[in-house]
């Protein structure tokens, strides 16, 4: 527990959140600035910070429960599909150092046609060297 992380906070009790999934390793909690209704993080009670620093089975645990939370909002909420976002590091616009996976909901009539492409357009020059792999 880092008594700074405010995501270790909420596992430990000190900062009310609204749970929706716990085990002795995992808690999962509505995000207090949902990008849609349903907008769930799903943290490892243990304090990492990022991706690549959990264990393979820490990783493999954690992306379960990723799964059963998903399963849960497409049975009880009707959401009919969902994006999952994790970032990492403060590069990559990572606001809470403690290891979190985005679950946002999306519902009929909410569509996103972009995808991902609004927060991540297409890099003109990554995208030739692919290409440029391709050929060779
Ligand atoms: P990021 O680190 O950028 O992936 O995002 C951190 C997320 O944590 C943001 O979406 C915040 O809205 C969310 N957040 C911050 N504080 C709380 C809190 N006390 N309870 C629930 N969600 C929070
Ligand atoms: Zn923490």
């Amino acid at each position: 527990m880092e008594s700074e992380c405010i995501f270790c906070r909420i596992v430990d009790g000190e900062i009310p959140a609204v749970r929706v999934y716990e085990d002795g390793e995992h808690l999962a909690f509505l995000d207090t600035n949902p990008r849609s209704e349903g907008h769930v993080l799903a943290i490892p009670k243990e304090h990492i910070k990022t991706i690549d620093e959990l264990g393979d089975e820490q990783t493999a645990k954690l992306f379960i429960v990723v799964k059963r939370i998903a399963e849960s909002l497409k049975q009880k909420m009707g959401v009919k599909g969902y994006n999952i976002v994790s970032n990492n590091g403060e590069i990559a616009g990572q606001v809470i150092p403690h290891v979190h996976i985005h679950i946002v909901p999306r519902y009929e009539g909410q569509r996103s046609s972009a995808g991902f492409e609004l927060a991540f357009p297409v890099d003109a020059k990554a995208k030739r060297k692919v290409e440029e792999s391709i050929e060779k």
